[in-house]
C-alpha cells in the first residue's frame, strides 16, 4: 500500500476536526434509536468529542484531544472511548517524520492515562487505513496496552475479543 503523504494527513485530520452541535447529535441519536440504532463519533478536537458527549452517542472514536472534564461527560453519559492508537513506528506509515510521531505518541499515552484516571469504559479500535508489513493490528494495539495497570489491560484485551 502507498503511503499517506503529510498533505494527505493534514487534509484527514481537518476532514476529520469538523463537528456538529449538541443539538445536532441529539437529533441524530434520537433518529439513530428511533431505528434501533446506537451513533459512533469520530471525533479528534477536543469540541467535538464535548459535543458528541453531551450529545448522548455510544462511543467517541479516536478522542485524541479530550480534556479531563470531556472525559468526565463521557463518563457520566456511558460513551465508551474507543481510542485508535498507534505506536510511534506506524505513524511513519502515514508520512509523518520522527518528531511528529513521538507528539501523537505523546498525545495517545496522555489521553489514555486519563481516561483511565477518569475511570471512562474504554476499547480499542481498528479504525486503521493502512497496513505495516509484517504486523498485525492487535499486535501493534498491544504496544499500547503495556502501558495499562497488568489487570486493567487484562480487562481491555478480553472486551476487546468479544
Ligand atoms: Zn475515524
Amino acid at each position: 500500500m502507498k503511503p499517506r503523504t503529510p498533505t494527505r494527513v493534514l487534509l484527514l485530520l481537518m476532514l476529520l476536526s469538523l463537528c456538529y452541535s449538541v443539538e445536532d447529535i441529539r437529533f441524530i441519536v434520537e433518529e439513530a434509536r428511533a431505528a434501533g440504532l446506537k451513533v459512533a463519533a469520530h471525533c479528534l478536537t477536543e469540541r467535538g468529542a464535548r459535543n458528541a458527549a453531551e450529545g448522548g452517542v455510544a462511543s467517541i472514536e479516536h478522542g485524541l484531544r479530550m480534556s479531563d472534564e470531556t472525559l468526565a461527560v463521557a463518563k457520566r453519559n456511558g460513551v465508551v472511548l474507543v481510542g485508535t492508537d498507534f505506536p510511534e513506528k506506524t505513524a511513519g506509515y502515514l508520512g509523518a517524520g520522527p518528531e511528529v510521531a513521538r507528539v501523537f505518541h505523546t498525545l495517545f499515552l496522555d489521553r489514555l492515562k486519563r481516561a483511565y484516571k477518569v475511570g471512562v469504559t474504554m476499547a480499542y479500535g481498528t479504525d486503521a487505513f493502512f497496513m505495516v508489513p509484517g504486523e498485525t493490528r492487535g499486535a501493534l494495539a498491544l504496544q499500547y496496552l503495556i502501558h495499562m495497570p497488568p489487570l486493567r489491560s487484562f480487562g481491555l484485551f478480553r472486551t476487546s475479543r468479544l
